[in-house]
């Protein structure tokens, strides 16, 4: 499962960027995901939760920032949103085009909180 393989990243990186023992708690988990990614958000979501038990984001949600996809036009010139590949220009029919956008996956931030009142035992 491809989004498994991505939840896994995301926790590697949250790991480096917060060490065990760093104050406070991640309490979310800031990406961007391009609609021409191939990500289906509704699964990363689930490996996400599945994965984030018994590590430093076991109390962080996953939020997800969508970027349409955009492509240009290579014989006119057209920039014309892209939600699927495969989707000709709407001005000539043609379907060379080079994708300017959509394809992202991106950790952008963590949100971290002062550590509560609350012991973790
Ligand atoms: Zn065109």
């Amino acid at each position: 499962m491809h989004e498994l393989s991505i939840a896994h990243s995301i926790l590697s990186i949250a790991e480096r960027s917060f060490p065990p023992g760093t104050e406070g708690f991640i309490s979310a988990v800031n990406i961007r995901v391009g609609e021409l990614s191939s990500i289906e958000t509704e699964a990363l979501l689930f490996a996400f939760s599945a994965i984030k038990g018994g590590t430093v984001l076991e109390r962080a949600e996953l939020q997800i920032d969508m970027i349409k996809g955009e492509a240009v036009c290579s014989d006119c010139g057209t920039v014309f949103h892209m939600n699927a590949f495969g989707i000709p220009c709407p001005a000539c029919g043609s379907y060379l085009a080079s994708i300017q956008q959509g394809k992202e996956l991106k950790v952008l931030s963590l949100t971290v909180e002062e550590s509560d009142t609350v012991a973790r035992n």
